[in-house]
């Protein structure tokens, strides 16, 4: 194994996590892969080697839909009192709450992303989401039904677990991901393996300990550590899994699809999207300037719901672009560790190549750079300037395509083209966001209507609340995740009818 290299701003506490022997968890014990292979974990800061974990292949991802099938169909999970589920889930989040700290720290090192917001966002919003799910454990019913066909008979439907449940999370936040994976399946009482992002297990393995630690019966909770076509592949097509919760890329979401096929198990998906960010002129400037920039800057732009087509009416589009400029110009790019950053390196080599190549061919095209560009300055990391592009037209790759990193396309429309603002918004293939900038209300409503996006906002930008379904229109994905609308995701109805 390479040299491996713990930055020396980690704590005690984490520099000792991390260079532990790393497992996963399958059946409530702690193991190392079937095959003994293991691969290398990326410091995205640096481009070193910090740890490496165990690769997960067909046989792992066997043994834990096993455990998780016996722990289903045998074990006491899906037959325990939704309030003693509910406590468990309660306890995990208090665990995790309790080491915020050691998340933050091992969520910068693996992600690249600053520190500061791993602490105030990731994790926080991880342990509301355990806490929100619990509360749901003892609230998941069905309704009575009079029925038509006549008086002598008795109608309700029961919300039953959907089985075991494949989960596969992406890296762009690989605690939080899992905690909008695993809270809810956790309470409506099904079993899990949950496959982590190749390029960020960490926390992951971390939590892994924490659930341990609450006391979740074997099998459970499984984690896998692994890549997509060694791991994740095998796990979306096991014919003893019954449902699989996908978020990732749409081009690996429609592979989900094709896998599922073969025991037609349940399907939802959580995809990628081009989200439109719309200034009226109306809007205060200021607001619509910082809420824009952060829009698509928060998280590196590696979010699924990023800002990252930016419409501005022609007579404020001069003023919005230079304030977005400025605020890209003067953001602090660091190694997330660094008490000064304010954007780390993007997640991987492979990432920055794509972010960089996007921007160039944005530039080939015939687009005009407002802030960042290509060049980082950096001789070493991943790390990508918050670039601006102006002069694009909408048939552009940087245009229609989901970037995945601090890229905007800034676009003017005039007074003419405001009813037709909305048209050109839905005009990709995705429909996951979007935000509306005006003070007008009737405006901001009509619009609202007419995007074709499962998120609206208006007068803000990436506002994530556990009660708040999220998922998309179109290519951006299947279900929702988060709110009431996620337990869908994870229950079978049954209607029950009895002849009185
Ligand atoms: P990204 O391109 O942003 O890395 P992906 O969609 O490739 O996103 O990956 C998201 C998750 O899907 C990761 O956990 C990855 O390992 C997994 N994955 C990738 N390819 C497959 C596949 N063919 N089948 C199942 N999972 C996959």
């Amino acid at each position: 194994m390479a040299t491996i290299a713990i930055d020396p701003r980690v704590s005690g506490t984490t520099a000792e996590f991390i260079s532990q022997r790393h497992k996963m968890y399958i059946d409530g014990r702690f193991v190392a892969a079937a095959s003994g292979k293991n691969f290398p974990v990326f410091n995205p800061a640096t481009g070193d080697v910090i740890t490496e974990v165990p690769e997960a292949e067909e046989e792992d991802v066997n043994r834990a839909v096993l455990a998780a099938r016996r722990a289903f169909d045998e074990g006491p999970w899906p037959r325990m009192s939704p309030s003693e589920r509910g406590r468990m889930i309660w306890k995990l989040a208090d665990l995790l709450e309790q080491h915020l700290e050691e998340f933050a720290e091992i969520e910068s090192l693996d992600n690249g992303k600053p520190r500061t917001i791993a602490r105030v966002a990731d994790v926080p919003l991880a342990v509301d989401m355990f806490r929100y799910m619990a509360g749901w454990a003892t609230k998941i019913s069905g309704k009575t039904l009079p029925l038509s066909s006549g008086y002598d008979f008795h109608s309700y439907t029961m919300r039953e677990p959907i089985g075991v449940v494949a989960q596969i999370i992406p890296w762009n936040f690989p605690l939080l991901m899992a905690a909008w994976k695993l809270a809810p399946a956790m309470a409506c009482g099904c079993t899990i393996v949950l496959k982590l992002a190749e390029q960020t297990p960490l926390s992951g393995i971390r939590l892994a300990q924490l659930i341990d630690e609450a006391g979740f019966p074997p099998g459970v909770v499984n984690v896998l550590t692994g890549f997509g076509e060694g791991a994740g592949a095998p796990l979306a097509a096991h014919d003893l899994v019954d449902k699989v919760a996908f978020t990732g890329s749409t081009e690996v979401g429609k592979l989900i699809v094709k896998a599922a096929a073969g025991n037609l198990k349940k399907v939802s998906l959580e995809l990628g999207g081009k989200s439109p960010a719309i200034v009226f002129p109306d809007a205060p400037i200021e607001q619509a300037v910082s809420g824009t920039a952060s829009a698509i800057f928060f998280n590196h732009g590696q979010c699924c719901c990023a800002g990252s087509r930016l419409y501005v009416h022609e007579k404020v589009f001069d003023k919005v672009v230079e304030g977005v400029s400025k605020v890209a110009a003067d953001i602090k790019l660091a190694p997330g560790l660094d008490p000064s950053c304010q954007m780390g390196p993007l997640v991987s080599d492979e990432q920055y190549r794509k972010v960089v190549g996007y921007i160039e061919s944005g530039i080939n095209e015939g687009a005009k750079i407002a802030a960042g560009g290509p060049v980082s300055g950096f001789d070493r990391g991943y790390f990508v300037r918050p670039t601006v592009l102006t002069n694009t037209n909408p048939r552009m790759k940087v245009v229609q395509e989901e970037i995945f990193g601090p890229v905007v396309c800034a676009v003017p429309f005039s007074d003419q083209e405001i009813d037709r603002i909305v048209k050109r918004a839905n005009d990709t293939v995705y429909g996951l966001a979007a935000s509306v900038w005006t003070q007008n209300l009737s405006l901001a409503h009509k619009v609202a209507r007419g995007l074709r996006a499962g998120t609206v906002w208006v007068n803000c930008h990436n506002v994530f609340d556990a009660s708040l379904p999220f998922g998309g229109y179109k290519q951006s994905g299947w279900g929702r995740e988060m709110g009431e609308e996620v337990l869908h995701n994870y229950t079978e109805v049954k209607a029950v009818t009895v002849a009185l």
